[in-house]
């Protein structure tokens, strides 16, 4: 009777020793899967930086959206003068626009 108590606690020792070692590979796993995740993160966070920005040779007009070249100050269409940087986000065309409207306005 006293052996068979201490063959249980034996028995329940060794299961606890296995449910670690699952434990333990799980853990491996997980950090495995975090460390691919980041290492996927930073390529692609390199790739971006890396990335040529788009080249932004040609600038939106903000009143009639005709695409100049970026070296004019003023649309060649319509001769509205053209935003200082870029081709511009959407935002900025729209702000463009929008103050475009309110001069017209005045
Ligand atoms: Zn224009």
């Amino acid at each position: 009777m006293h052996n068979d108590a201490k063959k249980k606690n034996n028995d329940a020792q060794i299961q606890d020793e296995k449910a670690r070692e699952r434990e333990m590979v799980q853990y491996a796993i997980v950090q495995e899967q975090k460390q691919a995740a980041a290492a996927q993160l930073k390529q692609k966070q390199a790739a971006a930086v890396a990335a040529p920005q788009a080249p932004s040779s040609k600038k939106a007009c903000g009143v009639c959206t005709y695409l100049n070249n970026s070296s004019h100050k003023n649309c060649e269409m319509c001769g509205m003068p053209l935003p200082l940087q870029g081709g511009g986000s959407y935002n900025e065309y729209l702000t463009n626009k929008y103050s475009f409207k309110q001069m017209d306005a005045m």
